[in-house]
C-alpha cells in the first residue's frame, strides 16, 4: 500500500514504537506514587514533557500531556467557559474551516448560552485578521483560529492574531489565543513565543507517534481549569493516571518527526502531482488564485465531474490510499465544510480528494501516484462526458 494520507494520521515509526514498547515493559509506576516505580515513571513523565516544551519552544512547566481526544474540547470549554462562568462573558470567535473538534465544541458552547462568531475564510481558506478584529467585542474571551488546515492546508496568519490578541490584553480585555496546531507540526517550523499563543495543540499521530496523546501548550496566566474531576494530575488540568509509555511515543515521534522535512520543502509533491496531471491528461486548469501560504504536504484537487469518492475506492484498488473531505452521514455522501466554506459548490466538494504526503514517501512513490491518478482519471471519466478542469482547493 502507497500511503498518502497523512493528514489523517501516520504509521507509528519502528524506533518510536520500540521506546514504547520499553516503556511499558520497564516503566510502569503510577507517576504519582511515592515509591522508586513512581519516581521512575514521574522522572520519565517530565522528560517527555522537557522534549515536548522544546520543539514548541515553551517552558516544561507550560506544556500538559494531554489525551488527543480531549484536548481541543477542553481548551474551548475551560478557557472560555470558565471565564465565562466568572465574568458573565459569552462571546468566543472561531473560524468557518476548523477541525470538528473546534466546530462541534462552539456549537454546543452556543446550545450553553455562548455567543460564537463563526469568522469566514473567502476562498483563499486564510482568515483577515482585520476580520477577527472587527468581531472582537469587549466580551470576547477566546479567539481559536488553527494554525494549518487539514484539507486544504492553508496556513493561517497566526502570529498576527497572537499580536492583535496580545494588544488587546494590554488594554485590559481577559482575552486568550487558542490554535489548534495539529496539523502544523513536522510540516512548519512551530515556535509558540512566535506565534504568541495562549493555547497551543499537538499530538503525536500526525508525526508517526502514537494515537490517543498531545502536548497542550498554556501560556502562563491563562486561566485553565479541568472540565473533568477527580485526580490532581496535570496541575489538576488532566485527571488520570499519566500514559507514560505514550509520553515516551510523543517524545520520540518529536524529536525524529516535530521539525519540517526537508524533502518534502525543497520540491513540493503537490507541485509535481498538479503539473503532471496537466500535461497529460485532457484537465484544464482554472484561472489561478493568489498564491496561497500552505502546508507542503497536502494537495486539494477538484476533478471536476468525477466523485471524489469513486476516486479514492479506485486509487484504493490500484494500493494507494488517499481521502476526500467529504463524510458519510445518513447514508449520503455529505460534502466537506471546508470546501463549502471557500466557496466550492456542493457538487464540486464531492469531486476533491486530498493527497497528504509524508516524510517517507519517495520520488518514486509520487511517480506511481500520478500515473494511478491519471489511470483513474481515465477510466471514471469514460463514463461521464464532462468539461475537464482541475482546481487545486
Ligand atoms: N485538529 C485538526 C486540524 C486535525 O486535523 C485533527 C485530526 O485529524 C485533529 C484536530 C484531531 O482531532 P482528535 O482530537 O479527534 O484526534
Amino acid at each position: 500500500m502507497l500511503y498518502f494520507d497523512h493528514n489523517a494520521t501516520t504509521f507509528v515509526a519502528p524506533e518510536v514504537a520500540e521506546v514504547m514498547a520499553a516503556a511499558s515493559r520497564d516503566v510502569y509506576g503510577n507517576a504519582s506514587s511515592v515509591h522508586g516505580a513512581g519516581q521512575l515513571a514521574r522522572q520519565h513523565l517530565e522528560r517527555s514533557r522537557r522534549t515536548i516544551a522544546e520543539f514548541l519552544n515553551a517552558s516544561p512547566r507550560r506544556v500538559c500531556v494531554h489525551q488527543l481526544a480531549e484536548r481541543n474540547r477542553t481548551i474551548l470549554r475551560f478557557s472560555g467557559w470558565s471565564e465565562i462562568c466568572r465574568l458573565k462573558q459569552k462571546h468566543v470567535i472561531t473560524t468557518t474551516i476548523e477541525h470538528p473538534a473546534v466546530l462541534e465544541t462552539c456549537r454546543q458552547l452556543e446550545r450553553e448560552g455562548v455567543d460564537v462568531t463563526y469568522v469566514g475564510v473567502g476562498a483563499t481558506g486564510i482568515v483577515d485578521p482585520d476580520e477577527i478584529e472587527r468581531h472582537l467585542r469587549p466580551s470576547t474571551v477566546l479567539v481559536s483560529v488553527m494554525h494549518a488546515n487539514n484539507e486544504i492546508g492553508a496556513i493561517q496568519p497566526i502570529a498576527e492574531l497572537g499580536a492583535l490578541v496580545r494588544r488587546r490584553r494590554e488594554s485590559g480585555q481577559r482575552i486568550y489565543l487558542h490554535s489548534d496546531g495539529v496539523q502544523a507540526m513536522g510540516k512548519i517550523d512551530v515556535d509558540v513565543e512566535q506565534l504568541g499563543v495562549d493555547l497551543y495543540s499537538s499530538s503525536a499521530h500526525k508525526i508517526f507517534g502514537p494515537k490517543g496523546i498531545g502536548g497542550l501548550f498554556v501560556r502562563k496566566g491563562t486561566p485553565v481549569h479541568a472540565i473533568q474531576f477527580g485526580g490532581r494530575h496535570e496541575r489538576e488540568r488532566r485527571p488520570g493516571t499519566e500514559n507514560v509509555p505514550g509520553s515516551h511515543g510523543i517524545r520520540a515521534s518529536s524529536r525524529n518527526y516535530a521539525r519540517p522535512t526537508p524533502s518534502l520543502l525543497a520540491r513540493p509533491a503537490r507541485i509535481t502531482l498538479k503539473a503532471e496531471i496537466l500535461q497529460r491528461t485532457p484537465e484544464r486548469r482554472e484561472k489561478r488564485r493568489a498564491n496561497i501560504h500552505r502546508l507542503p504536504n497536502t494537495s486539494n484537487l477538484l476533478f471536476h465531474g468525477v466523485s471524489g469518492e469513486a476516486m479514492v475506492i479506485s486509487l484504493d484498488l490500484r494500493g494507494i490510499a488517499t481521502s476526500t473531505g467529504s463524510a458519510c452521514s445518513s447514508g449520503s455522501i455529505e460534502p466537506s465544510p471546508v470546501l463549502l466554506a471557500i466557496g466550492r459548490t456542493r457538487e464540486e466538494a464531492r469531486s476533491s480528494v486530498r493527497f497528504s504526503f509524508g516524510r517517507y514517501n519517495t520520488l518514486e512513490d509520487v511517480n506511481t501516484l500520478i500515473e494511478a491518478v491519471i489511470a483513474s482519471t481515465h477510466q471514471l471519466r469514460k463514463s461521464v462526458r464532462q468539461e475537464h478542469r482541475l482546481v487545486e482547493v
